[in-house]
């Protein structure tokens, strides 16, 4: 079968601002639910038609929807609705110097996303808490679009205290984001392929504040990860996922 319809999942206007010009995606008026604030913006590249979701701001808080919840709800409606062959997540996250990560490398999810805030030491749902949603081996889509290539984690903090990072030394993770294990959950529920890309926007590992470092990057990422995400969406778009996916 192949992949008409991509659906991507982004959290924050800003990261989705250069992807929405550059492909002159229309923002359309989203029946998904009218008393979430979602964003929905469609366009077309080859064949495909490519539908973009961004979590919209908290009506009292007035910034992004960033974290799970959101994250789990967009994906939930956006299935419901646009029956993707397809899902994409793309935003920002912090990398792991330590582990071969700069500002501005663009990730591809590989082998597992999983969770490092869902602490739950009981037999079973320890591993629950974790998640470990598998990825298929995209080694060749990788290597295509020179995306680097690394275990994400989510939790729902900026920040990061001892036992987070315990947890994703555990995980054995590259990158540190808000949403992707939310969203892969929900794929996996409903057996619809992810792609999972990420542009660093700080280093976890060095000793800069974090949220400076975010302010400080963003643009230049969400521009990086604009050039990545177009780039595989022109990759997949008219294939089937079989030709994206390594066979072994
Ligand atoms: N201060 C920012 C808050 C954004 S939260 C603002 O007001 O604009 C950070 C977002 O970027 C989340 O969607 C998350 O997925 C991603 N992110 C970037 N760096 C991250 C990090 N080090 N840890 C976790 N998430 C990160």
């Amino acid at each position: 079968m192949k992949i008409l319809m991509i659906v991507v999942i982004m959290a924050m206007f800003q990261e989705a601002e250069p992807f929405i010009n550059r492909l002159g995606l229309q923002k359309i008026v989203s029946n998904l639910d009218k008393q979430l604030p979602i964003e929905v913006f469609k366009g077309k590249v080859n064949e495909s038609d490519v539908v973009l979701i961004v979590n919209g701001k908290d009506k009292r808080f007035g910034v992004d929807n960033v974290g799970t919840q959101p994250a789990t709800l967009s994906t939930y409606l956006a299935i419901n609705n646009f029956n993707p062959d397809l899902l994409m997540n793309a935003g920002t996250a912090g990398g792991f110097h330590a582990k071969g990560a700069d500002i501005g490398d663009v990730y591809i999810g590989s082998d597992f996303i999983r969770f490092h805030d869902r602490r739950i030491p009981i037999p079973g749902f320890k591993e629950y808490g974790v998640g470990s949603y598998k990825v298929p081996d995209f080694d060749q889509f990788a290597t295509d679009l020179g995306l680097k290539k690394g275990i994400i984690s989510t939790g729902n903090s900026l920040d990061i205290i001892p036992k987070d990072l315990e947890m994703i030394k555990a995980n054995e993770a590259v990158i540190k984001d808000m949403e992707a294990a939310a969203i892969a959950w929900v794929a996996e529920l409903y057996n619809i392929p992810l792609i999972t890309l990420k542009s660093i926007t700080d280093l976890v590992d060095s000793k800069k504040p974090t949220q400076d470092e975010f302010m400080k990057n963003l643009s230049l990422a969400s521009e990086n990860l604009q050039k990545k995400l177009i780039a595989a969406i022109n990759f997949c778009a008219g294939k089937t996922i079989n030709e994206i996916i390594d066979r072994a």
